[in-house]
């Protein structure tokens, strides 16, 4: 099964990438970003990990993971796309649509994934440029 295009649609632009992480980590506003102790390595003298929320990207300055709110899931909840997709939708209460998977879809399913890493990383690389 392949979640609909629509719904991810949908989730992209009702989720908070702030609400999504605040929930695993202590985040405070620091400017036009929020930073808080990185859940991905040892951090513990000075928060490293910084989300933008008008990008929807995190950065660690400490190990360098970024991302976006699914590769927040992916990597810190272990979840796949699917699974963090239907997480985000549980969360914001976001009915989903599926439609019958053929391999092609598939691989463009991963292809919309790998472009959004691309996209969060990128992002996060102007970020680290601002700084
Ligand atoms: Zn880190």
């Amino acid at each position: 099964m392949r979640i609909d295009n629509a719904a991810i649609e949908k989730i992209k632009q009702q989720a908070d990438i702030l609400d999504v992480i605040g929930e695993f980590v202590r985040l405070r506003k620091m400017g036009g970003r929020f930073v808080g102790l990185c859940p991905f390595h040892e951090d513990k003298k000075s928060p490293s990990f910084s989300v933008s929320p008008d990008k929807g990207v995190y950065h660690c300055f400490g190990c360098k993971k970024s991302g976006n709110m699914f590769t927040f899931l992916k990597d810190y909840l272990g979840l796949n796309f699917n699974e963090s997709v239907e997480y985000l939708a549980k969360k914001y209460n976001i009915n989903l649509t599926y439609s019958s998977e053929n391999i092609e879809k598939s691989n463009k399913t991963d292809l919309a994934f790998k472009a959004l890493s691309l996209a969060a990383s990128y992002y996060s690389n102007l970020l680290m440029q601002k700084n």
